[in-house]
């Protein structure tokens, strides 16, 4: 039997509320299944540490997370600590050492749940947003001198290299040929940014000869919102670049329905360092306590843990028993427009996945 170590990191406000659910529908759906266990080990890291120790994470942050096979992260971000600091200081401290450089973000409608837009249900609206996740616009390098001066300048650099593109672009064409349509589109904005972003028009173009059974075309991202509200079903797969993903996906959640359904995957594909899995929401403080965050972002983000071990059976069962339990509008948290809670929510999908009806 496989046994899984897992790094849980539930960080602030409704972060720890959805990965205490998240462990608890793992260890069920591990029960149940029979075949592998999970060992989680719960790291206290966040903004009620860095008010303790004036840090988000220890120095030796990365060494203790390094043996692990996953990290399960919830959300981080306090009202009283600058969104910067959290930011910079947990997350992208994990995500940007352990060269987790693809982050994958599925959406889909989910059965009982239903789209903003109009006449759009499952069959039209089936993507996954690819997202660089390691330079770009988010390389932390720039600076800011004179602040508060009428002559204050400040900078962020956005850094492209070719390796990092050619790997991102690679990577999501490998997706797009695994994924029934083979169908992907490159977004960015080479028409008004004329340096990096025809540099991924260019090697797009060359990645593309790899895959000939793959159909691709190009999109710039102002045309690309517009596509996603008013054509969803002429798209598959995506791949944009670090800022302008992180846009689209969370876009992309709300037409699924909530950002309270939406997971990610933030992957080092060659398995060199552990991959981190989390709901694409963050704290959200203005529901912090409640017991009504939706933790079904948090279990879809759970079946991607699952199938990037290797369980993809149980990844599968576990997404069976969401979809079982979203089918159900009593059992939709408020953010779905319902007025079930977490806890209910969790029960009926470890009801599900043990084969009961609540
Ligand atoms: P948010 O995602 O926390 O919340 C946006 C809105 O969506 C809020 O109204 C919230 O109540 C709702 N929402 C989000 N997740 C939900 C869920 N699971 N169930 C029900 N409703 C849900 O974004 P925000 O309000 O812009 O930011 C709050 C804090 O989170 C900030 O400090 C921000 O920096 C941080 N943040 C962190 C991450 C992350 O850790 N990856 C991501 C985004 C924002
Ligand atoms: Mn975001």
């Amino acid at each position: 039997m496989s046994q899984y170590r897992i790094a849980a990191i539930p960080g602030d406000g409704i972060g720890k509320e959805v990965i205490a659910a998240g462990i608890e529908v793992l260890d069920a759906l591990a029960a149940r299944n029979g075949g592998f266990s999970f060992e989680f080990e719960s790291f206290d890291w966040g903004s009620d540490y860095y008010k303790k120790h004036g840090v988000m994470m220890p120095s030796d942050g990365l060494e203790k997370l390094k043996p692990f096979d996953a990290i399960y992260f919830g959300a981080v971000g306090a009202p009283d600590v600058p969104d910067h600091v959290t930011l910079w200081g947990l997350r992208l401290a994990i995500c940007q050492p352990f060269d987790q450089y693809a982050n994958v973000r599925p959406t889909r409608i989910l059965p009982g749940i239903q789209s903003p837009l109009r006449d759009v249900g499952a069959k039209d609206l089936d993507w996954v947003i690819v997202r660089e996740n390691s330079e770009g616009e988010y390389s932390g390098v720039g600076g800011r001198v004179h602040k508060g001066l009428p002559i204050e300048v400040a900078q962020d650099v956005s850094i492209m290299t070719r390796p990092g593109v050619e790997r991102i672009i690679r990577f999501a064409f490998k997706l797009a040929q695994s994924r029934p349509r083979k169908l992907l589109t490159v977004v960015t904005k080479s028409n008004a940014q004329r340096h990096a972003m025809v540099m991924w028009d260019e090697i797009a173009e060359e990645i593309a000869a790899e895959f000939p059974d793959v159909t691709w075309d190009k999109m710039l991202v102002d045309a690309m919102t517009m596509r996603m509200t008013m054509k969803p079903g002429t798209l598959d797969t995506i791949v944009a670049t670090n800022l302008h993903a992180d846009i689209l996906s969370d876009l992309a959640a709300a037409l699924a329905g909530s950002l309270g359904i939406a997971p990610t995957a933030n992957l080092n594909p060659e398995g060199t360092y552990p991959s981190m899995f989390e709901p694409i929401h963050g704290s959200a403080f203005d529901i912090t306590g409640k017991g009504i965050a939706n933790p079904v972002g948090t279990f879809w983000t759970g079946a991607m843990m699952l199938d990037h071990l290797g369980e993809r059976e149980a990844a599968a069962q576990l997404m069976r028993a969401v979809e079982m339990v979203t089918a159900d509008p009593a059992l939709h948290t408020p953010d779905l427009g319902g007025t079930s809670t977490t806890r209910r929510v969790t029960d009926a999908v470890i009801a599900a996945v043990q084969g009961r009806n609540t």
